[in-house]
């Protein structure tokens, strides 16, 4: 075993959060504004994180548009489109916590939608039973992350946008910093710290299509965690939205927003033929996210997509003038990446994996994972959306359990008597950095198997799923695994971006590795997981999966709501989705 490499540079904190998201940002926030030391580091600019992806709003019980609306229908509403594997702790607490949460970003500065008379405006998103979606135009993820970023800079937050961490470094059972490196010159980087607060993102990048950007939710908070030994909860869980660009290639997967269908867009097939008719002939292109999804994934399977493995969304129909006002944000998207002008032509789009409900288990009040000291929050965690998130419901938990994870990362931080710390983990951290590096011989680099990884998940691992495809998928995976531990890597002049590709492609094999395990173990449809080979939900596997690299998966009991919330749920009318915005 080798040292630690010798230029590696140490520095020390009481909390380190990994992910300059809203939830990393609001986590460092409550560490900062109670007077805690914090380093809050992240492989992405601070202002250009996943989040400001966000589109259509953040939820909140806040009545200003709907004043019957409470804490507890939110959570009704939550625990319901969840089918029934959300954990209800989970959910209640962010009901009860997001009013406040809103405050806190108007307190930092984000600017939402306001009424004439000053009240927050509120608008419908899909299953919601009244208008509870606090919005900044359709920019309201970069107003959040602009309001956090000012915020963070105000108290002072230490943060750095170039440490890649590579792992965490545990001793025993409790976490006592991170390594990593820096990606523009390769330094290793040693952070030692009382706790260890886990904002990564997701893994939806593992999909060819994906609603992520290159490089962003490759899988980095699970594998970080379940190398530290963390159980992951629910990786089958995937949200593909239904409708993401086709071409260019490049921009494969960017998502078309539900407004599109909301303003009257029309899906079509090859035929002609308007065919949610068949799939749900009410609601037509108004159905619920996953009913969608599945039908085109169905018209494009049965061969009545486009060549290019799509189906088509017509808003051509609607004036000019109405499509410019109503989709600015849309019309230039299409006129920008794919030359095409959609007041005149039909979009092809195709499914498009989106978010990521499971993730690193998570106690439920604290979100302190299965290792002392070490919590995980935002996209990254699990336990709030079960089988099918709520739009609007993913900034909250940010906001909400970022604020709880600084609390708590504190207050462990605070109860500590000695620090530990561990060189042969430290050692063990270098080592894997070293060998990856020193890797020759492969015939492979990792953007062509972080491409062939993509493949595998969208053919075996996408709307719907089987056995056989499963099984074919686990089998393909070993060999990309094996390609990986020989694939060369060769930092250049231009930094160390191919050594970053190299590990969010690892982060990406345990993700997919964990997903398509957990997918075989569902048997039953439910939610976002539609198997063919086992269309119907089955009672008994109300149940979370956990899962561990090289054990058998394994079940959780997932817990029964409160009394006050069980009697919102009984005898719950489905919500419409009609004009409902779902993002
Ligand atoms: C197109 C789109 C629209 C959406 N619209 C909405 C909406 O309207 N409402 C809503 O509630 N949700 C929406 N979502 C979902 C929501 O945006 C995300 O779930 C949320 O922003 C995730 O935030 P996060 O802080 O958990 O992670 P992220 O914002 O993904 O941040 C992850 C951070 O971790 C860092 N990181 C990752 N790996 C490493 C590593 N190895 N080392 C160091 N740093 C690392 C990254 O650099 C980044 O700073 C949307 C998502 C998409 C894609």
């Amino acid at each position: 075993m080798t040292q630690s490499a010798p230029d590696a540079r140490r520095t020390a904190t009481n909390v380190l959060v990994i992910g300059t998201g809203a939830a990393g940002l609001r986590a460092a926030i409550e560490l900062a504004e109670t007077g805690n030391q914090v380093l809050c580091v992240a492989k992405r600019r601070r202002d250009d994180a996943h989040t400001v992806l966000a589109a259509g709003g953040i939820n909140a019980a806040l009545g200003t548009m709907d004043p019957e609306d409470t804490w507890q229908f939110h959570a009704a509403d939550t625990i319901a489109e969840a089918y029934h594997l959300a954990d209800p702790k989970v959910v209640e607490l962010l009901a009860r916590e997001a009013p406040a949460a809103i405050d806190d970003l108007v307190r930092y500065g984000a600017e939402f939608a306001r009424e004439e008379d000053g009240r927050l405006s509120q608008r419908y998103f899909g299953a919601h039973r009244f208008r509870r979606t606090c919005f900044a135009g359709d920019y309201t993820g970069r107003e959040i992350q602009r309001a956090l970023v000012r915020r963070a800079a105000e108290l002072g937050v230490q943060m750095r946008d170039d440490l890649y961490v590579t792992r965490l470094l545990v001793s025993g059972a409790r976490v006592f910093g991170a390594y990593g490196f820096d990606v523009d010159d390769g330094t290793r980087q040693i952070v030692l710290a009382d706790a260890v607060i886990l904002a990564a993102g997701g893994h939806t990048r593992i999909w060819r299509r994906s609603s992520s950007r290159r490089d962003e939710n490759t899988g980095d908070a699970m594998r970080l965690a379940a190398d530290a030994g963390c159980r992951l909860r629910d990786m089958e869980l995937v949200q593909f939205h239904p409708t993401g660009m086709i071409s260019p290639e490049e921009a494969a997967g960017t998502l078309v927003t539900e407004a599109v269908r909301g303003e009257g867009g029309i899906l079509r097939n090859t035929d002609g033929e308007r065919f949610m008719e068949r799939y749900d002939p009410e609601r037509l292109e108004l159905s619920t996210r996953d009913r969608i999804a599945l039908a085109n994934y169905t018209e494009i399977a049965e061969g009545r997509g486009t060549e290019a493995g799509g189906v088509l969304l017509d808003i051509s129909h609607l004036d000019r003038e109405t499509v410019l006002e109503r989709l600015p944000r849309m019309y230039r998207q299409f006129v920008d990446l794919a030359m095409l002008d959609i007041t005149h032509n039909p979009m092809e789009v195709a499914p498009t994996a989106h978010y990521s409900m499971g993730g690193v288990w998570v106690e439920a009040e604290t979100h302190q994972t299965d290792i002392e000291g070490l919590y995980a929050v935002g996209e990254g965690a699990t336990g709030l959306h079960g089988a099918n998130r709520l739009g609007g419901n993913s900034l909250v938990e940010c906001i909400v359990f970022g604020r709880i994870v600084g609390a708590e990362a504190a207050r462990w931080s605070a109860s500590l008597d000695v620090t530990v710390r561990d060189r042969a983990a430290i050692a063990a951290a270098a080592d894997e950095v070293a060998e990856l590096l020193d890797q020759r011989g492969g015939e492979e680099f990792p953007r062509p198997l972080q491409r062939a990884l993509r493949d595998l998940m969208s053919e075996h691992a996408g709307v719907v799923r089987s056995e056989t495809g499963l099984n074919a998928g686990l089998a393909g995976l070993d060999t990309i695994a094996a390609q990986v531990d020989t694939m060369e890597v060769r930092p250049d002049i231009a930094g160390f971006d191919d050594l970053a590709h190299a590990f969010d492609l690892k982060g990406s094999v345990l993700a997919a590795r964990a997903t398509l395990d957990c997918a075989l173990e569902r048997r039953e449809t439910r939610g976002a997981h539609n198997r063919s080979d086992f269309p119907d939900q089955d009672p008994d596997l109300t149940m979370n999966l956990l899962w561990r690299p090289g054990e058998p998966v394994a079940r959780e009991t997932v817990s029964e709501p409160s009394s006050e919330i069980s009697a919102l749920l009984e005898g719950r009318d489905e919500v419409p989705v009609a004009g409902r915005l779902l993002e």
